[in-house]
């Protein structure tokens, strides 16, 4: 099988297999593949380490795309949206790498190196914030609270409701907010392959250095309907 990668990205892909009669081989094309980093592989130390992020990125996230591409074919969810796959498919193979590639795209996706990332909420969001939980401290101090405090491995998560209220959910495994109806804007992975290289079992300081490289202008993005 060859793969073929398309320049408008996997979400413009169809499943499509391309029968090249006169030659006898078919192709088929991947529907999903592995995000580029927006930032070199070594852009967010201290916090994360490049070697983290080539194991995290490279090698785990690269499986859960790999894996999805051998569970899609000839099933019901081929032809679905990577966040529709999350809301309808049950507990199993297909909803843990369908959700797992969803998780990482958008927590890869929420990072800037320490000098560059906004590091405080603006507008909107930011009034939102002040207004649930008094502070930005005291939101921050929950949300790493609650990724702390999550058994196991899965995800900690800021999301708004349909009406833009804000809620910080634990998301076991592969979850993700939007089985629960939710607009996912920031997340901690808190599985322990994102941090055990860099700070072994300290969840707790991983989690708290977190906040140096989330650049709020993608939070504050996601936030607008
Ligand atoms: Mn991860």
């Amino acid at each position: 099988m060859s793969r073929w990668m398309m320049e408008d990205g996997r979400r413009m892909k169809d499943n499509v297999r391309c029968k090249k009669e006169e030659l006898n081989i078919t192709i088929d094309m991947d529907k999903y593949e592995l995000m580029a980093l927006p930032y070199a592989p070594d852009a967010l130390e201290p916090v994360i380490s490049k070697e983290t992020i080539g194991f995290h990125h490279g090698k785990h996230l690269q499986a859960y795309v790999d894996n999805l591409n051998k569970l899609l074919p000839d099933s019901e969810y081929e032809n679905m949206a990577l966040e529709e796959i999350v809301r309808k498919a049950p507990a199993g193979a297909v909803f843990n790498n369908a959700g797992q590639i969803l998780n990482h795209e958008m927590y890869f996706t929420q990072f800037k190196p320490a000098g560059e990332a906004a590091q405080t909420p603006e507008g909107a969001l930011a009034a939102q914030i002040e207004e649930l939980w008094g502070s930005f401290e005291a939101f921050m101090a929950e949300f790493e609270a609650k990724g702390v405090g999550l058994f196991g491995s899965g995800w900690v998560w800021l999301s708004a409701d349909k009406d833009g209220n804000l809620v910080i959910t634990q998301e076991q495994g592969a979850s993700n907010p939007v089985v629960k109806g939710l607009k996912p804007l920031l997340t901690f992975d808190v599985w322990e392959h994102a941090y055990y290289l860099d700070y072994q079992n300290r969840r707790t300081s991983h989690l708290s250095a977190l906040w140096q490289i989330i650049d709020w202008r993608v939070i504050e993005k996601r936030y607008k309907y």
